[in-house]
């Protein structure tokens, strides 16, 4: 697929001390204990879905809520099943569909360039890290996200929500753009690093952030994690010097 935008990325290597990796294990197990009684459902999660459905779902999902994305989804499905559906569509109709969902005019052409692109191009997205991210929108997360949905990679979905979770229970991140953070990489990788699991624990991190270690205010009083977090620690001695 021929390169529209040359994205940088970070290739920069953080190792992680044994301490931060029996500590993400630690982590990894709660987590998957966790999930098990309290995941949510969604639409996209099917295992039957395809990287056209997930793709349109991610790009939903951004600044978006998951309940929200989730109402309009098949409707938007039922209209334009496949690249090809959405690259004859007009930016006013996609406008229209979508105007739930909000960010309506900026979403709209950001559809349909990807689907004439994708259609351009054997109407099938690319399948390494690298002409993925050469596609416009399709930034790292999404990226991640159909490496491990399709391609059998284990890599970690890093958006604002697993930032918090790294940032509260591991300690704070090293960059302002979550993006190129070598640390919160290393240490969300270390997390969801596994041969089968690691949708689903990508999936179980950004539910876990979205019922617990909430924004602005986590429910630590119900987490699993607290034996352990460095957030939950200093509120402690914060409340005893009180
Ligand atoms: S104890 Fe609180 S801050 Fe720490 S992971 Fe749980 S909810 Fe988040």
């Amino acid at each position: 697929m021929k390169s529209k935008r040359r994205k940088k990325h970070s290739d920069q290597k953080y190792y992680l001390s044994p301490d931060l990796k029996e500590k993400s294990i630690w982590f990894r197990r709660r987590l998957r204990v966790w999930f098990k009684k309290n995941h949510r459902n969604f639409p996209w999660r099917d295992n039957k879905r395809t990287p056209y459905e997930v793709l349109i779902a991610e790009i939903m999902l951004r600044q978006t809520k998951a309940d929200t994305v989730a109402r309009l989804y098949p409707v938007f499905l039922a209209k334009y099943p496949d690249f090809l559906h959405l690259s004859k569509a007009s930016v006013e109709e996609l406008q229209e569909i979508i105007k739930p969902l909000g960010l309506w005019r900026q979403r709209a052409p950001i559809f349909l360039n990807i689907a004439k692109l994708v259609v351009e191009n054997n109407g099938e997205l690319p399948s390494t890290r690298e002409e993925l991210q050469d596609i416009n929108h399709i930034g790292q997360y999404i990226t991640s996200v159909i490496l491990t949905t399709f391609h059998g990679k284990s890599e970690a979905f890093i958006d604002v929500n697993t930032a918090r979770v790294v940032d509260r229970f591991f300690g704070p991140r090293k960059t302002v753009d979550i993006r190129y953070d070598p640390y919160l990489k290393a240490v969300a990788c270390s997390i969801v690093k596994s041969r089968h699991e690691s949708l689903l624990l990508n999936w179980a991190i950004l539910d876990f952030a979205a019922l617990v270690c909430k924004a602005p205010i986590p429910l630590c009083s119900i987490c699993p994690m607290k034996p352990r977090c460095l957030y939950f620690k200093e509120l402690q001695v914060k409340i005893s010097n009180e």
